[in-house]
């Protein structure tokens, strides 16, 4: 710029001067006639020069860039440097981008990137066998319009992707999918699709294996206690140690057919086949119910307070129901010191139907909360066994609430106590 202003300059002190000679030599009229030409000359050649760059930036390349003269050559070499840097970026982006497609090409999983309106932008090749995409009829249709699936559609629909969904792609259960989709850019999506039909195939043979085995155990196991029933019976004249190891008997036995009966109830519960979980529930009265029970069991006393939204009530399974309640309040119960307070609520809560149990007991240290609905965690295992426990009541409670699309939620604090909540989802009121 600087040197289109200097180079204006010159040009007009150069016609001053000039018009000076030529006024002073011949007249002011000749003067005025040969300033203008030579003015005219001036925009002529840089209008000439403007043309040409209009033409090029038509077409623009290397190749046919102009010369230019003066300070229109400094300015077509710097077009002439923009574009071969910009050519020079666009190729590394080209060869960047066919380095990131070639990794996604590899990638054992499905990727497909959709756009705001959930359109495909691009998928790789996996993601194509798996959903039956096409990648060139499909690309800018919307997803769900090409993979047509219900859970999908609506897992799109809630926007919440903190969690994956499981799809079945067949009838059988034999090919099922894993989708989650993950946020990036602005409002864009990469689905990411695992197969996981191996996986899944691999936990329902173990869940089968341990209902088996937990089946074949309960026949024999009720037959020894049977027998031990029989001998404590016999030997009730006998010696002091002869009833104590009787009873011990007993003890592990019963312990033994708890520990089996769990099994078997978080296998029920972990199987979506054959449950009814679309009962109409009356909370109230299985409250009730559940009242009675523990009467008998809390021989220490502790005071348990009660409140029931009566009119609140929900469809689930009545028997997994009964059995998560029973099995929050009778933690609260064994961990919970005599004359501890504890109490229990039903109602709604932000519009959600909650049942909670809240205790006075021992509590929870914070590193232990997200362990305990593990299968067998036990913050004190000789507390737990000493109280009856089978190191399984948290984890059937726990899939009890996600079969039914609710939630267990935990707070505690050591020393004073815990809140277990069962939260259900609105759609479950009746
Ligand atoms: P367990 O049969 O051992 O009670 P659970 O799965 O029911 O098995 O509970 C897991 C662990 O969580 C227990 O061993 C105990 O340490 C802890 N826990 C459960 N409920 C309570 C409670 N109300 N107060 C304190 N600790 C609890």
């Amino acid at each position: 710029m600087q040197d289109i202003r200097w180079g204006t300059f010159w040009f007009f002190i150069f016609e001053i001067i000039l018009f000076l000679i030529i006024s002073n030599m011949y007249s002011i009229e000749d003067a005025l006639i040969i300033c203008l030409c030579l003015m005219s000359c001036f925009l002529l050649l840089h209008m000439f020069w403007i043309y040409k760059l209009s033409k090029w930036l038509n077409n623009p390349s290397l190749s046919n860039l102009p010369h230019g003269t003066g300070i229109w050559q400094h300015i077509f070499s710097k077009h002439y440097q923009i574009l071969k840097e910009s050519k020079k970026s666009k190729k590394n982006l080209v060869s960047t981008l066919d380095q990131f497609t070639q990794a996604a090409e590899a990638l054992m999983d499905g990727v497909v990137a959709l756009n705001e309106s959930n359109e495909i932008i691009w998928s790789n090749r996996r993601s194509q066998i798996m959903l039956n995409l096409n990648s060139k009829k499909d690309t800018g249709q919307p997803i769900n319009y090409i993979f047509r699936n219900t859970d999908l559609i609506s897992y799109l629909e809630k926007g919440n992707y903190e969690e994956s969904i499981k799809i079945n792609l067949d009838t059988s259960n034999t090919k099922i999918i894993e989708i989650k989709i993950v946020m990036f850019g602005e409002k864009q999506k990469v689905l990411i699709a695992k197969d996981i039909s191996q996986a899944m195939k691999i936990e329902s043979d173990r869940k089968e294996f341990i209902s088996n085995v937990s089946h074949e155990l309960k026949t024999p196991l009720t037959v020894i206690s049977g027998f031990i029933e029989t001998l404590e019976d016999m030997f009730t004249n006998t010696g002091k140690e002869h009833k104590n190891i009787l009873k011990m008997m007993g003890d592990q036995a019963y312990n033994m057919s708890k520990l089996i009966d769990d099994l078997l109830l978080l296998s029920n519960v972990e199987s979506s086949l054959f449950q009814n979980r679309s009962e109409k529930l009356t909370i109230d009265t299985i409250i009730n119910k559940i009242k009675k029970d523990i009467l008998i069991l809390n021989v220490k006393k502790h005071k348990v307070k009660y409140q029931v939204s009566k009119n609140l009530n929900i469809y689930g399974s009545k028997k997994e129901i009964k059995s998560a309640f029973l099995n929050l309040i009778t933690n609260a119960i064994r961990y919970t010191n005599n004359n501890g307070s504890i109490f229990i609520s039903w109602g709604l809560i932000n519009g959600l139907p909650i049942f909670e149990v809240r205790d006075t007991g021992s509590g929870i240290e914070q590193k232990h909360i997200n362990r305990i609905t593990e299968r067998f965690y036990r913050v004190d295992v000789d507390r737990s066994r000493d109280s009856g426990g089978t190191g399984l009541g948290l984890s059937i409670v726990k899939n009890i609430i996600k079969q039914h699309d609710g939630e267990l939620k935990i707070t505690s604090e050591v020393g004073k106590g815990s809140s277990f909540k069962l939260i259900f989802n609105k759609e479950s009121i009746t």
